[in-house]
C-alpha cells in the first residue's frame, strides 16, 4: 500500500515567513526609493519547484515524500542555499529562506543570488539506507534547475555533509563524472572545505566580537546564552567561549541546561551524544527553552529554528546583544519590543552568513581542484565578516537605523543596482 507524506503545505497568513519577508523588502524599498520594476522582481521567487516523490520504505512500503527548491534571485551570480529536512516545512518556509539567501550573499557581497531546498520528512525517523534513498530521488528530482553554474544546495536543518555527498554522487552520476561544484558543505574526502563546518558558528563569534566591541562589552568574562545546541550553535558556544565568554545556558528541542558559573561546552556536547540532549546534565538546572531566552546575560544566540523571540517572550529579554545564528529567530513584533528596550541585535543575514561565504570558498576551491589550509579559509572569513558588519554598521549610524534595517539597506540597494545593470530580457 502506497502512503503520501505530506503534500504541498502552506502557512496561514499571520505565521507565513514569505509575507514577513515580503513587508520587510516592499518597506525598505519604499525607504530607499528602490525602482519599482526591481522591487516587484524582489518580492517574488524567480524560480518553484515542487516535487512529489516515492521512495522505497524498509519495510516495503513506497511513500510519497513532497520536495521543494526555491531559486528566488540569480542576479547576482548562481543561487545558493541550504536544503532542510523537517516534518513541518512548508513552500512559504521555503520561499522564505530562499529570499533570505538572496539578501545574506548580497550583505556580505559574495557573487551568489539564493536558493532554499525542503523535503517535508523527519529524518530522525528514517533509517540510513531510507534516508539515502530519499536523497537520492530528491536530487534526481531538482537535479532539473541544481548545478555549479546554477545553482548549489549546502546543508541546512536536518541534513548534514553526508547528505550532501549522496547529492554529489547522484548529481555526477548522471552527467557521468564527478562535478564538485554541484554542493558545498561536503565531507573533507570528497572536496569540501576547512573549516566550513565551523563557519557559521565562527561568523556569529566574529559578530558578537564586534558587537561588544561597539557596547564596550568585552567578551572576556562575559555571560552567553545559546539555543539550540547543534552545527550553529554548538560551534558558536564552543568558539565564543574560547575567547573567554561563561556559556551559562545552552538547549535543544528538549529544553536547556544552565550553570550560572559556566557550563563546560565540550562535555555537556558528550553528555547530549550519550543521552541524546543537553537536558539533565550533571552539575546544572534543568530549564525551559524560554526560560533561556530570558536568562540574565550579556549576550544571546538563538541559533535554533525561526520565531523563537516572540511577541509574548520577547519583553522577558534580557541579554544587552543578540546575535542571530538561525534564520529568522526573531518574530516583526518581537523586533519592535527589542528595539524599545534599546537591545542591539545582529541581524540573521549578516550574523550567521559564516556559512555561506566559507561555501562559496569550498565552491571556488572545488571548481579550481586547488584546495585551501583551514588558517587560509578562517582568515579570509574573518576579513569578508569584519566587511560586512563594519560596512552594516556604517548604515546604521549614517541612515539613524539599526543593524537589521541596515543590513537589508545595503543588500537591497546592492542587488537592485545589479538588477538595473542588467535590465530586463529581452
Ligand atoms: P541543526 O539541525 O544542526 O541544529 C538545530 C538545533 O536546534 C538542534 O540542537 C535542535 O535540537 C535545536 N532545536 C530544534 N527545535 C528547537 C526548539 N523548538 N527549541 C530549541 N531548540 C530547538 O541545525 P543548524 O544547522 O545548527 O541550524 C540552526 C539554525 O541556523 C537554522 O535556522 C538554520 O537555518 C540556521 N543556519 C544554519 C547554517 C549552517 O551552516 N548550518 C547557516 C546559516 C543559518
Amino acid at each position: 500500500m502506497a502512503k503520501t507524506q505530506q503534500t504541498v503545505a502552506t502557512r496561514r497568513e499571520e505565521t507565513n515567513p514569505f509575507l514577513m519577508v515580503q513587508q520587510q523588502i516592499d518597506a525598505i524599498c519604499q525607504k530607499i526609493n528602490i525602482c519599482e520594476s526591481c522591487h516587484i522582481r524582489l518580492r517574488e521567487c524567480e524560480r518553484e519547484l515542487v516535487v512529489h516523490f516515492p521512495v522505497k520504505m524498509d519495510n516495503g512500503h513506497v511513500n510519497i515524500f513532497t520536495g521543494y527548491r526555491i531559486q528566488h534571485n540569480d542576479s547576482r551570480g548562481p543561487a545558493k542555499g541550504g536544503i532542510r529536512y523537517h516534518p513541518d516545512v512548508t513552500l512559504d518556509d521555503t520561499r522564505a529562506l530562499a529570499a533570505l539567501m538572496t539578501l545574506k550573499a548580497a550583505v556580505v557581497n559574495i557573487p551568489y543570488g539564493g536558493a532554499k531546498g525542503a523535503v517535508a520528512c523527519d529524518p530522525k525517523k528514517l533509517s540510513r539506507n531510507e534516508l539515502e534513498r530519499l536523497t537520492r530521488r530528491y536530487a534526481s528530482e531538482i537535479s532539473l534547475i541544481i548545478g555549479p553554474e546554477k545553482d548549489i544546495p549546502a546543508p541546512d536543518v536536518g541534513t548534514n555533509p553526508q547528505v550532501m555527498a549522496w547529492i554529489m554522487d547522484t548529481y555526477s552520476m548522471n552527467k557521468g563524472y564527478s562535478v564538485l561544484g554541484v554542493v558545498t558543505g561536503k565531507p573533507l574526502e570528497l572536496g569540501g572545505s576547512k573549516g566550513r563546518f565551523e563557519a557559521t558558528g565562527r561568523g556569529c563569534t566574529i559578530c558578537a566580537r564586534l558587537a561588544g566591541k561597539h557596547l564596550g562589552i568585552s567578551l572576556n568574562g562575559a555571560k552567553v546564552a545559546v539555543q539550540g545546541f547543534g552545527n550553529v550553535g554548538f560551534t558558536a558556544a564552543k568558539l565564543i567561549a574560547s575567547e573567554g565568554c561563561r556559556i551559562i545556558a545552552v538547549s535543544d528541542s528538549r529544553g536547556g541546561t544552565y550553570n550560572p558559573h559556566g557550563l563546560n561546552v565540550e562535555k555537556v556536547r558528550r553528555h547530549k551524544s550519550e543521552t541524546g540532549s543537553v537536558i539533565d546534565f550533571k552539575g546544572a538546572e534543568n530549564i525551559t527553552n524560554n526560560e533561556l531566552l530570558g536568562l540574565e546575560c550579556d549576550i544571546l544566540i538563538p541559533a535554533a529554528l525561526e520565531h523563537q523571540i516572540h511577541e509574548g517572550n520577547a519583553d522577558s529579554v534580557k541579554a544587552k546583544i543578540i546575535v542571530e545564528g538561525a534564520n529568522g529567530p526573531t518574530t516583526t513584533e518581537a523586533a519592535h519590543i527589542l528595539r524599545e528596550k534599546r537591545i542591539f541585535i545582529v541581524p540573521d543575514i549578516l550574523a550567521n552568513a559564516g556559512g555561506v561565504v566559507v561555501s562559496y570558498f569550498e565552491w571556488v576551491q572545488g571548481l579550481q581542484s586547488f584546495f585551501w589550509s583551514e588558517d587560509e579559509v578562517n582568515n579570509q572569513l574573518q576579513r569578508v565578516m569584519e566587511n560586512a558588519f563594519n560596512e552594516v554598521f556604517e548604515v546604521s549610524q549614517r541612515e539613524k537605523v539599526d543593524m537589521s534595517e541596515a543590513a537589508y539597506m545595503l543588500a537591497i540597494k546592492r542587488i537592485a543596482d545589479t538588477m538595473e545593470t542588467r535590465g530586463i530580457w529581452p
